[in-house]
This record gives structure tokens, sequence and C-alpha cells, in this order.
């Protein structure tokens, strides 16, 4: 069997957020789907492990933003790294609150899906969360986010920065070296720099500040490795 098989399937990228007594948390998932749309209905898959599962076996209530392509990674890496065991994700974060009164991103979400869970299932190491539309709006205009494009604008090639930034193999010989996050997959390319945390083109690894970041997960310097 060759699990890879797998990566051929197509997802979208979501923030999944739920509420426990006062509480707000969230995280990124790809696995949301709509079962039928008369009553409108859609299962969340959840690890059980997360946070935001506890929240929304506590409440029994969730809210799905819709992500667009313009999502920085910054904002990913918050809810999709970062756990609401130690940080309150919400903090600095442009959020609103849904009809129900649960937080959706305001900024750099197309829409929200505000629902009620009506049936739990496990399945191993996730809860499968089949729950029917409490509310719905459409935020802004433009491309909903694809789990294969955020895996793209993490290694430096999405198309938006191909054109200008990412010349192919041999062009790259002689140039300086890209950096991979051991924790999380991200590239550093020195011809893109981190323009989310103002580091120009043209800046080299070893030239990165010593108190640089992973923009995507938040680790240091330290657990980068010099791509193949
Ligand atoms: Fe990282």
């Amino acid at each position: 069997m060759n699990s890879k098989a797998l990566h051929k399937l197509s997802y979208g990228l979501y923030i999944v957020t739920s509420m426990k007594d006062n509480a707000f948390n969230g995280q990124v998932a790809n696995s949301v789907i709509q079962i039928s749309s008369d009553p409108a209905s859609l299962v969340v898959s959840i690890n059980k492990k997360n946070l935001t599962n506890e929240f929304i076996k506590s409440s029994k209530r969730l809210a799905v933003s819709v992500l667009s392509q313009e999502v920085p990674l910054s904002l990913i890496g918050r809810f999709g790294f970062k756990s609401g065991r130690d940080i309150d994700k919400f903090a600095g974060v442009n959020y609103m609150l849904t009809g129900g009164g649960l937080p959706y991103i305001a900024e750099f979400s197309l829409a929200y899906l505000e629902a009620a869970v009506i049936d739990e299932m496990e399945a191993s190491t996730h809860d499968l969360f089949l729950c029917e539309l409490t509310g719905a709006e459409v935020l802004n205009e433009g491309i909903p986010m694809t789990y294969a494009y955020y895996q793209q604008m993490k290694r430096g090639s999405a198309p938006q920065n191909a054109a200008s930034f990412a010349p192919d193999a041999k062009e790259r010989r002689n140039k300086m070296d890209r950096y991979v996050c051991s924790a999380c997959g991200y590239v550093y390319d020195p011809e893109v720099g981190d323009p989310e945390n103002d580091i120009p083109p043209n800046t080299s690894f070893e030239d990165l500040p010593d108190d640089w970041t992973c923009p995507v997960c938040g680790v240091g310097k330290d657990e980068f490795e010099k791509e193949d």
C-alpha cells in the first residue's frame, strides 16, 4: 500500500472554532465536508487530543471560517501549530461573533458557517461531528484556500510567488541556500525573505536575526536544516 495515494485527495483549509463556558478556542482543519443541503449539514473531523475537540463536546456548537488564499502563514501557524492550552489564540486576531456568539476570523475569511452538533462518531484518533447549520454569511469575495495551495505557500512555490521569486532548480545553483523548518516544513527562501516579518528579499538564512522564528510554527533558527 502506498500511503502517498492519500496525498492525491483535495481539501480546503478552515479554522474551526468553538467555546466552553466563556472561553473561545479554534484550530486549523482541512476536513470540513458538506453532507446535505436540505437541511444543510456538515461533518467536521477533529483530533481527540485537541482543545477544540473538548470545547465542541462541551458546547455542542462550532463555527467554520472559510479561509481565503490571501491568508498569511502566521495566522495559519497561530491556529494550526499552537495549542489553546498554552496561549489565547484570539489575542491580537481580528475576529467577530456569529449570531449565536461563536468567534470567527473576520479578516482573510470568505465566509463563516455556524452549526450545532447533532451526532458524534469516534474514528480512531479523531471524532467526527455531524452538524446542522444554524447560521452562515458570505464575508468577502475571493479564492478559497486549499490544502494544496497552503503546502505550496509554505515551500515558497505558490503560483503568486513563482513567477518572480522561484527560479527553477538549474537557475538556483550557486544561489543562497534554502532552509527547511523541521517542525512544520516551512521553507525559508532567501530570495523571497520573510515579508510578513519585514525580512527583505535576498537575505541569507545566516543573516536572519538570532531571534527570528519560523513564521508558521514559531520555532527558532536552530530548528532549521539546510534543504537538500
Ligand atoms: Fe515551522
